[in-house]
């Protein structure tokens, strides 16, 4: 059976051979009206909708969970076709709502601050199961104006590369949910090789968690910076192509006594010379068995005006959702931790270390070696 929800428009045309406009009218259903199924399709004639509905559905996967945080922030956990348990967040904003969608169960990046690190790589999600996480929102909240995309949640976006961009081209589509590029935000721990690519496939926003200014630092606290060196990444977002006006968002959790000194961010303001960015500085959020403290008040606002008083706008996030553990880098779906995910990941990734970058395909789970389990 082919999920509707997997296919973009060239697709759902392909799929109707010689009458491609059919294909356009059903993409325009599912995606531009996020229709729960072809019976809703009134002005497609019965017969075709049977013909379809012998090869296709519109899988959506189920609602596990729903929890809403004290100040509206709204957590829901989705279980897939297979029972992995994924989450996204929707944000309220003073206007309008964010969606935080995942892009991957479970992540292989091993950050120590990040909570869903803790599960270890598990599968890259496919294209359904990411626009789901925006459909479904659009569906069953109708009065709430959706207006950001951030693909912030489980996983490393840049690591399910081809299932992300097919899913940013849906979502941004004319005949479908019509998101405007600007308002879809791909977050990066810095996969090196894909940026320059990323630049070239979408327009969407691009956000870099930098995290530490010092590479022994950034290396201590995000694993990746062993393949990717902090002067490396540094080098590719200032090459990297932005529209005109726009620029990167650089993302900075501040930990108590890791990153967050009066030293740090003068450091951090330096290594941003020459960087069309702005900067989103987070808090950081416990979970339950982290070694990090959040930071003292003082120490975030000192790094704050410190930063006030150079050439990047700051923003200071506000914790959001922190007592349903929606908040940046607690999603972790529930899951029971075997307080393995880390080790497993060193390990896997020693045993690939010096093996080829370049892979024919982008979406590659392989690429630093992380098996499924
Ligand atoms: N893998 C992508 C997207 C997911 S993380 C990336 O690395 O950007 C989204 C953001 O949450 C990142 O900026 C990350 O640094 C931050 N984050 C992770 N754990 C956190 C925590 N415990 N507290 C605060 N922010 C956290």
């Amino acid at each position: 059976m082919i999920n509707l929800l997997d296919l973009d428009k060239e697709q759902m045309k392909a799929l109707f051979g010689d009458r491609p406009y059919r294909g356009g009218q059903i993409f325009r259903w599912v995606f531009g009206r996020a229709a729960g199924g072809l019976g809703e399709m009134t002005d497609i004639p019965k017969r075709l909708r049977e013909d379809v509905a012998k090869i296709c559905t519109i899988s959506y996967p189920e609602v596990a969970d729903s929890q809403e945080s004290s100040d509206g922030t709204q957590k829901i956990a989705y279980r897939l076709s297979d029972g992995r348990i994924i989450e996204s967040v929707l944000i309220p904003e003073k206007d309008h709502w964010s969606i935080c969608v995942s892009s991957q169960v479970g992540c292989a990046m091993g950050c120590r601050f990040c909570f869903t690190a803790t599960m270890g790589f598990i599968r890259n999600l496919e294209v359904s199961e990411i626009v789901s996480q925006v459909l479904h929102p659009l569906r069953t909240y109708p009065e709430r104006s959706f207006r950001n995309i951030v693909f912030m949640g489980m996983g490393e976006p840049l690591l399910n590369y081809d299932n992300v961009i097919k899913a940013v081209r849906i979502l941004t589509d004319v005949d479908g949910p019509q998101f405007s590029k600007r308002r879809i935000t791909v977050s990066t721990c810095g996969i090196v090789p894909r940026l320059k690519l990323l630049s070239q496939d979408t327009e969407a926003a691009l956000a870099v968690s930098l995290n530490a200014a010092d590479n022994a630092v950034r290396q201590r606290i995000m694993p990746i910076t062993r393949k990717y060196p902090l002067t490396d990444l540094m080098e590719a977002l200032r090459a990297y192509q932005l529209p005109n006006r726009r620029r990167i968002t650089i993302e900075y959790v501040l930990i108590r006594g890791v990153n967050d000194s009066p030293k740090d961010v003068r450091e951090f303001i330096r290594i941003l010379h020459g960087l069309k960015a702005k900067v989103n500085l987070i808090p950081f959020n416990p979970w339950p068995g982290c070694e990090f403290q959040a930071p003292d008040q003082r120490a975030v606002l000192a790094f704050e005006e410190h930063l006030k008083n150079s050439p990047y706008t700051v923003m200071l996030r506000k914790e959001k959702g922190t007592d349903i553990l929606a908040a940046c880098g607690q999603l972790a779906g529930g899951v029971i931790h075997d307080g393995q995910g880390i080790d497993r990941f060193f390990a896997e990734s020693a045993k690939l270390s010096g093996k080829a970058e370049e892979h024919s395909s982008h979406t590659d789970p392989h690429i630093l070696g992380v098996h499924r389990r």
